[in-house]
């Protein structure tokens, strides 16, 4: 299975998860254009998608989904709640209620030879998911908007190979930030989202839950209150210290770009 960060960050986010059969991808939180761009880099069509699974309502992950679902009459899933948000806004009410498939957190399902696992999340959203995906033997899963991570989350995880996760912001960026109080406390607040800090640290909880876990790609960086390389040395000097022991041989830490497609992530 492939994993790919089209667009990933506080601005937009669009993922492509596949394999030779399935084509998938997490939210449409870019225009049309640059996701028909993003899936053509990887040769895949848009009109090849065999879904598109929106983990939640928020503006920076549903921008270019009423562009795609009419373009290409594509299949949205999404839980009731999020499904009832989307419905409410001017571009998605006139969605063909065909192309909705409700969907419930922990209630896996096919589409074609890839398992689809949605995790309930704690965001301030109507009813917020993250995914994961197995197929021939392997996951990998898309986890971000999230405020704290707990054991149901790390149950979830568990034996992942490759995780798309939610380094959002420095906390100290964002304290000393520009960005009002309501809004910094929102972001900091339990269903907010995760600060490299906790990124590290459910990192290295996986990492402790067994060896599978080969790639963790870090996304959903905030353009205020973030940089990638802070981002970076954040969460990787979280698994040295803490775990008193180096980086696991084989495991790779990358970093999603807010603009450019991620490299891919096999597993
Ligand atoms: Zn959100
Ligand atoms: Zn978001």
């Amino acid at each position: 299975m492939k994993l790919c960060s089209i667009a990933s960050g506080s601005s937009g986010n669009c993922i492509y998860v596949g394999n030779e059969t399935t084509n998938l991808i997490v939210d449409a939180g870019i225009s049309g254009k640059r996701i028909e761009n993003g899936l053509s880099e990887l040769e895949v069509s848009a009109a090849q998608l065999d879904g598109i699974l929106v983990t939640h309502e928020h503006l920076d992950h549903v921008k270019g989904l009423g562009v795609m679902t009419r373009r290409y009459g594509l299949p949205i899933y999404a839980t009731r709640g999020t499904i009832e948000a989307l419905m409410r806004t001017k571009d998605m009410a006139a969605t063909p209620e065909q192309l909705l498939h409700e969907i419930k957190p922990d209630e896996p399902f096919k589409l074609k030879d890839v398992e689809v696992h949605p995790i309930h999340i704690s965001h301030d959203a109507a009813d917020p998911v993250a995914y994961r995906f197995s197929a021939d033997g392997k996951s990998v899963a898309v986890m971000t908007d999230l405020g704290m991570y707990d054991d149901y989350i790390l149950r979830s995880l568990r034996g992942v190979s490759a995780l798309l996760l939610e380094a959002n912001h420095d906390v100290n960026m964002l304290q000393v930030g520009k960005y009002p109080y309501y809004l910094k406390q929102r972001i900091l607040s339990e269903r907010g989202h995760l600060s490299n800090d906790t990124a590290g640290r459910l990192t290295l909880d996986l990492l402790g839950q067994g060896d599978e876990l080969r790639t963790v790609l870090l996304g959903h960086l905030s353009h205020e209150n973030n940089y990638e390389e802070l981002a970076y040395e954040t969460v990787r000097s979280e698994i040295k210290l803490q775990g008193g022991k180096a980086v696991p041989e084989g495991f790779t830490l990358m970093v999603a770009s807010r603009e450019r497609r991620s490299e891919c992530v096999s597993a």
